[in-house]
């Protein structure tokens, strides 16, 4: 057999919804020792690295703690702990990940409700009250930040609506947390799931949740086991609870970087942050509006992390992503279900919400899309100057 060549990767720029490049700080915890899953030593880790979650996600929910699998993952904790087969769910769908919740809430064995809304548009909160007040659901569903469509549900009232009715609420953050404010105390937010790789600077591979006391007591009450057993919470607890008993081994290099990766924000600051996301995106969105692209989201809820574009016509999907990557070394998304073929989606993430990431890809962009004669690298350097 042939001897392959050892592991050389290409140089990227990923500008794409996720993976985004991993702070190289977080690259270096991992190339440091193992532990064992139960060393002293490791188990402080998780103690700190539950405590720089909770900071994260503005809330003091003990059970806060990373799943270890992908964001995905993330979203089945919350639904197959919440949910007992013949529950009511209603699961708010206005993109491809919304989409997702009403099939993994059925395969939870929930009765799934679904509303849903054009993609690229929000929910208002009056649709969702009618849809409470008709269904008197246990669990509500809904994804903050869509990465399919860019755009950017408001949440602030949910939780108060969600509590009128008795209803548990469940947000996917995947593409939010480390990016823009997810404050689940403040919000009133049950049950919550993000990723590693976006927002927060690492590599894929854990998916940080937390519940609410609330949520906590409905699971107590279950009558029904969880049918999973790896993502049961009342077994997986006891693990990062205070019996610290054998459930899985912990992807120890995986709790390195995450801990790594909240501790740059933590220095940085959660408003820092957020500041840093919003003003790359108006950089990076004059740039594009100059190249005469067209945002597939509601301008009023725009995500300053994922900049979905319309492909202009007359352009050729495939062939310029591909000389993005081949020439430019940068990755952008393609569009997914109804934009696939239709739309461009490029991340500005955590480590990657930077002027050098805007002016990158907008320089590589102009040559691209050089038959429209736009010019949007001195859009963006307005901007930053302005
Ligand atoms: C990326 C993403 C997911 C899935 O996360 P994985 O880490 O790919 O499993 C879920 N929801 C949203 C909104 C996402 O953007």
């Amino acid at each position: 057999m042939a001897l392959f060549g050892q592991l050389n990767p290409p140089n990227r720029l990923l500008l794409g919804p996720g993976p985004s490049d991993a702070h190289p700080r977080v690259l270096a915890s991992m190339a440091t020792p193992l532990l064992g899953h139960l060393d002293p030593y490791f188990l402080e880790l998780m103690n700190e690295t539950q405590q720089l979650l909770r900071d994260t996600y503005r809330t003091k929910n003990p059970l806060t703690f990373p799943i270890p699998a992908t964001g995905m993952a993330g979203m089945e904790t919350c639904l197959v702990n919440l949910v007992e087969p013949g529950d009511k769910v209603v699961v708010c769908a206005k993109g491809f990940f919304g989409t997702r919740m009403i099939d993994v809430a059925g395969r939870a064995g929930a009765q799934v409700t679904t509303i849903t809304q054009d993609w690229g548009k929000v929910f208002d909160l009056s649709v969702i009250r009618e849809t409470l007040q008709k269904v008197r659901p246990k669990a509500l569903g809904i994804v903050h930040a869509e990465t399919s469509t860019g755009a950017h549900q408001p949440l602030q009232e949910l939780g108060k609506l969600c509590q009128e009715f008795d209803t548990l609420l469940i947000v996917d953050a995947v593409t939010s947390l480390g990016c823009v404010p997810v404050l689940i105390d403040e919000w009133g937010i049950d049950a919550v799931y993000s990723c590693s790789q976006k927002g927060l600077g690492c590599p894929p591979g854990l998916s940080p949740i937390s519940f609410s006391a609330k949520a906590d007591e409905v699971m107590s009450k279950r009558k029904a086991k969880v049918q999973s057993w790896y993502l049961d919470l009342s077994i997986l607890r006891t693990y990062w609870g205070s019996d610290r008993a054998y459930h899985h081994t912990a992807p120890i290099s995986m709790i390195y970087a995450l801990r790594e990766g909240l501790r740059i924000v933590q220095e940085e600051g959660l408003e820092n942050r957020w500041a840093r996301h919003q003003r790359n995106h108006e950089a990076l969105k004059a740039g594009l509006l100059a190249l005469g692209l067209e945002y597939t989201a509601d301008p009023n809820h725009q995500l300053p992390q994922l900049n979905a574009v319309k492909i202009p016509t007359g352009f050729d999907d495939l062939a310029i992503r591909k000389r993005l990557l081949t020439e430019f070394g940068i990755e952008i998304g393609g569009g997914l279900g109804e934009f696939k073929g239709k739309a461009w989606r490029i991340g500005l993430m955590g480590y990657n919400s930077k002027p050098a990431a805007v002016f990158q890809v907008l320089a590589a962009l102009e040559i691209c899309l050089k038959a429209n004669g736009g010019k949007g690298i001195a859009a963006a350097e307005a901007v930053y100057a302005g």
